[in-house]
């Protein structure tokens, strides 16, 4: 019933009080990118771009690299003017775990999760990561000045990590260099971590399986597996505390819109979602002020368990009963 009273996303992400909350898209390839521009995205959270890499038994030359990049990157062109160019932030390549590609990643590892994945691919894998940043740069610059692309790393573990993954985007001439912060212990340190890199966006699939040690593709582990836990939620609001710079939040747990308040709560400053996900979060959005957004925050990392922080907070919004 309330689906039915939800209007379609204008594109202007805002709390309460008419503060901005920019709302962004999850997209995997250019089509999702023109999906997500339709639908009022106001740039892109993640881009994922394992997709170029899947389903071969090579990595994708430059010039099909760039040519990918900038169908996502021209997706959203016409959303931003040069004054104010539409974000896209690009997520560097996730191979290993739960996204393994037959040319980079040992299928002998014993815990493939805990194993060289995202960012540590770089070290068993070197030269990739650098092959795929100067793609990305010269899709950047071809895409024009009405887009920012802001590139991220996944998989980041230590502040060593964050600066080194800046001195290779400086390298390709990306100027706006982030990290995810998807490991607790990335959390735990995101204000070094935030001296080092611009930006961090918070992926809370990952963060949620390695806070509470559960697989998270173990659907007999959904109930640990919860964004709701206590624990996940202190490790964000540790991160939004600690945080210099933006911090988005990219994983499922911005789509939930009533968790989206308290993400705000806990210092989030964007969320990414599937561009599906986008009107109800931005409605309930619209219903919180940012001192209630704070408040929800608090209720929610005092709760003891998931049911009870959920309850908690679904309680003290209106627009979700
Ligand atoms: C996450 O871990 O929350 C995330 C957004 O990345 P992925 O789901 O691709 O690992
Ligand atoms: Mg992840």
């Amino acid at each position: 019933e309330r689906r039915a009273q939800i209007a379609a996303f204008d594109g202007d992400g805002r709390l309460a009080d008419g503060t901005a909350l920019p709302l962004l898209a999850n997209v995997g390839n250019g089509a999702d990118a023109r999906a997500a521009a339709e639908a009022g995205a106001q740039g892109v959270g993640l881009f994922r771009t394992e997709f170029l890499f899947f389903d071969r038994d090579s990595e994708p030359g430059h010039e099909e690299q760039v040519s990918a990049y900038r169908e996502v990157f021209e997706a959203f062109a016409a959303r931003g003017t040069a004054e104010q160019p539409a974000k896209v932030v690009l997520r560097t390549l996730d191979a290993g775990a739960d996204k393994p590609l037959p040319f980079l990643t040992d299928t002998e590892e014993p815990n493939p999760a805990l194993g060289v994945r995202g960012f540590r691919t770089e070290l068993a894998s070197p030269g990739v990561l650098g092959r795929q940043l100067a793609a990305v740069a010269e899709a950047e610059a071809a895409a024009g000045d009405t887009v920012d692309v802001w590139v991220m790393a996944p998989m980041i573990s230590t502040t060593e990590e964050a600066a080194s993954f800046r001195t290779m985007a400086a390298e390709a001439g990306l100027k706006t260099p982030g990290v995810m912060i998807e490991v607790p212990a990335a959390a735990l340190t995101a204000g070094p971590i935030t001296e080092e890199v611009e930006f961090v966006s918070i992926g809370t699939n990952d963060l949620t399986q390695y806070t509470m040690a559960s697989d998270r593709q173990l659907g007999s582990l959904a109930a640990l597996n919860d964004a709701w836990q206590p624990a996940v939620l202190q490790l964000i609001g540790a991160t939004g505390a600690t945080s210099h710079g933006p911090v988005g939040v990219c994983g499922e747990a911005a789509a939930d819109p009533a968790l989206a308040p308290v993400l705000v709560g806990l210092g989030a400053t964007s969320l990414s979602m599937s561009a599906a996900a986008l009107p109800a979060v931005a409605a309930v959005l619209r219903t919180v002020s940012p001192e209630q957004a704070k408040e929800l925050a608090a209720v929610a990392t005092a709760a003891r368990s998931s049911a009870e922080t959920r309850a908690a907070v679904v309680a003290q919004l209106p627009a979700l009963q």
